[in-house]
């Protein structure tokens, strides 16, 4: 079995840096056809114009239902229907609990989490259809282990994990299967903020002695967006280098 997703069509959310293209850079190297979205709209048109294969790139904010409801109807029109969705879109307002505005706990949970269920919810029904799809969830070892001073981030990643396996139940009679991958720490923007200090004792504490990259991560999402992983659902793949187990 070779992994092909030559004909299929995924939408990856948060495409425009970060893991989230190097993801889109995965699947258009396995074959696939990609559209991304992020906020920045003209970041998204300018990154998918430079991935090529007939990738295309939308604005987008995944908290807001009617925004997403329009991505997903363009994109299946567009490119005929969605195999494979990476809800991977995602951010950070940290602060330790009793200092986090109501404001930015909202805004992450809105983001993080509700953005997964709207875009599954929109995007499931031509999967349910075609009785086939992928959903791959973009989690976090924080979701699973907690980190001081990111409580909002945690809580939304951990819904993430419950998300996973419930929709997981709910779909896997439509041959609809639905997964996430929790990366430890890589090295993007979201993380550029980390001190030199902390990032020391992450490296000391990560068994494979080294940081993990982007292109870790779309591992892994590939790996669940092929028929490699077709007896695969509800699971929560750790790719951390061993930070937690
Ligand atoms: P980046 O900050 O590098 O990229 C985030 C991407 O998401 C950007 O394309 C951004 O574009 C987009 N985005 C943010 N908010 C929204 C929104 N509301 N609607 C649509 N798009 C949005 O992050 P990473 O690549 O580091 O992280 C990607 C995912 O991986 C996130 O879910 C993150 O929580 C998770 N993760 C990251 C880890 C790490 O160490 N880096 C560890 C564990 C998990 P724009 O701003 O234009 O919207």
């Amino acid at each position: 079995m070779k992994l092909d997703l030559s004909g299929k069509v995924a939408l990856v959310t948060g495409g425009t840096r970060g893991i989230g293209h190097s993801i889109c850079r995965a699947l258009v190297g396995a074959g696939a056809h990609v559209a991304l979205c992020a906020r920045d709209g003209s970041k998204a048109e300018q990154v998918a114009g430079a991935l090529g294969h007939g990738a295309r790139g939308y604005a987008c904010d995944v908290g807001l239902a009617a925004q997403v409801e329009a991505l997903v109807d363009g994109v299946e029109k567009d490119f005929g229907r969605i195999d494979i969705l990476v809800n991977n879109a995602g951010f950070t307002r940290d602060n330790l609990v009793f200092r986090i505005k109501e404001t930015d706990w909202d805004s992450v949970l809105d983001t993080n989490l509700k953005g997964a269920f709207l875009m599954t919810k929109y995007a499931a029904r031509g999967m349910i259809k075609r009785r086939w799809g992928r959903v791959v969830n973009i989690s976090s070892v924080v979701g699973i282990n907690g980190n001081k001073g990111q409580s909002n981030y945690a809580a939304s990643k951990a819904g993430l994990v419950g998300f996973t396996k419930a929709v997981a139940k709910d779909l896997a009679s439509r041959n609809v299967l639905v997964n996430a991958v929790a990366p430890g720490y890589i090295d993007t923007e979201l993380t550029s903020g980390i001190s030199a200090e902390a990032k020391q004792y992450l490296l000391d504490n990560i068994p494979l002695g080294r940081l993990g990259e982007a292109t870790d991560i779309a591992s892994a999402v590939l790996f669940l967006a092929s028929d490699l992983a077709s007896y695969i659902t509800g699971q929560v793949l750790v790719v951390d280098g061993g930070m937690v187990m």
